[in-house]
């Protein structure tokens, strides 16, 4: 898992764990699967009628029922939701040497995607009210630092490669403002490809996050609110994205009989037992996304009158999914409350490095993201698994509020 190698790296930082990883009795864990449905009765169906391959009736069913829960016509199944991302920009038509704009502010997969594609990604800087792609710096950047060639191309001044993509990542399971985001798409021309990954189960204006009909991705890896395992899906309501979709995850086969492949496709589709564990999941989605409201709230009321510590924004717009429940915090205190909790048994961890600033995507345009530095500098995720009991979460809170409130430490 993409998460795992990044949290390898990190270690061994106090209090940084993998996502998704076995605890430590007595630890509250930052957030790990919850695997209290029919998971074991679908795997041992599945076992039994011994289609375990990326072939199967779980694949299927699977599709449909992700298709059905966010309103979409189209789902395909794939190995993870980097794969998926991976797929959705060749089928969006992004071509090697483009570049794609995306928020700064996200965990890195989606800019490796962009670049296993062979584009580029440009980073714009987060919206200090809700910490998604500002629209307004995105609008920076088509408007001011890009112009149409001769041929009415539209291209980066600067490095002269063609804009083929927005791709908005919708982070901690929060929407991004979609129609701003849009007003820019259709006034550029540009296709949209959206990372949902984050935001199963969130809305945007009464929609489904994914539901738009646009190509969006979804992640069923160890940490995110449902989990094959490791998993993805490819969602839009084209049926001929979708087979283009489908094709390339397969190895592009065009005859299967003589196995005849006119491209270079990729093996990137989901195994059926990985599948059954999915459609499992799915059956708990609904009671996923209550629980994940629920302890968000319950955070807000008890952090409203401390000092320094601003809770995760929700636009009045937005119905959030609060995947990953993250904290702000204003005071220099902060930066051993890490440590503090992480004695006490608590989990926690800081946001991504923001990948203006990666080493890995050094070699991509350089802009300035100043709200995403700064909110990284003092955002703290706090544990928030579906399983999470009142118990830990006030242990949580009285520990934050202890923390928050003592003197630093020598
Ligand atoms: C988890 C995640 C992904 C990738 O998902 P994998 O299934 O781990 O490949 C992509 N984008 C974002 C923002 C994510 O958080």
């Amino acid at each position: 898992m993409t998460d795992r190698v990044t949290e390898a790296v990190a270690a061994p930082r106090k209090g940084a764990i993998e996502p998704g990883a076995p605890v430590a009795a007595g630890e509250i864990p930052l957030c790990v699967p919850h695997l209290a449905g029919r998971e074991t009765e679908y795997v041992t169906e599945c076992l039994a009628s011994g289609w375990v391959s990326s072939v199967g009736p779980f694949v299927t069913r699977f599709e449909k029922e992700l298709a059905q829960y966010v309103g979409v016509d189209h789902a395909i199944a794939t190995s993870s939701g980097t794969a998926a991302l991976h797929v959705a920009l060749l089928v969006a038509g992004v071509e090697p040497d483009d570049e794609v704009v995306m928020p700064s502010l996200t965990f890195i997969a989606p800019a490796n995607a962009v670049r296993y594609a062979g584009a580029w990604p440009v980073f714009v800087d987060a919206d200090s009210r809700t910490w998604q792609m500002s629209a307004s710096d995105t609008d920076r950047f088509l408007r001011l630092e890009c112009e149409r060639d001769t041929a009415g191309v539209l291209r980066n001044r600067e490095t002269k490669r063609r804009i083929g993509a927005l791709l908005p990542v919708h982070i901690l399971g929060h929407p991004v403002d979609l129609d701003a985001i849009e007003n820019l798409a259709s006034e550029f021309r540009l296709p949209i490809v959206e990372d949902a990954t984050e935001a199963l189960g969130a809305m945007y204006r009464g929609r489904a996050v994914g539901s738009t009909g646009r190509l969006s991705c979804f992640s069923f890896n160890g940490n995110k609110l449902i989990t094959t395992g490791g998993g993805g899906m490819v969602v839009c309501g084209d049926a001929v994205a979708a087979r283009r979709a489908r094709y390339l995850t397969t190895q592009a086969k065009d005859d299967p009989i003589e196995f005849v492949h006119n491209e270079i496709g990729f093996n990137y589709r989901l195994s059926n037992v990985l599948a059954a564990l999915g459609v499992a999941q799915l059956e708990q989605l609904s009671g996923f996304v209550a629980k994940k409201r629920a302890i968000a709230a319950r955070y807000a009321s008890a952090f409203a009158d401390i000092p320094g510590l601003c809770s995760m924004p929700e636009a009045d717009w937005a119905r959030s999914a609060f995947w990953m429940y993250t904290v702000l915090l204003d005071r220099p205190e902060w930066r051993d409350l890490n440590g503090r909790l992480a004695d006490v048994g608590i989990q926690t961890r800081p946001l991504w490095q923001p990948l203006h600033l990666s080493p890995a995507h050094a070699a991509s345009p350089r802009r300035p993201c100043p709200v995403a530095e700064s909110l990284v500098a003092r955002a703290l995720s706090l544990p928030c698994s579906v399983g999470l009991t009142d118990d830990e979460q006030y242990h949580v809170i009285e520990s934050v509020r202890g923390a928050m409130t003592a003197r630093p430490r020598a």
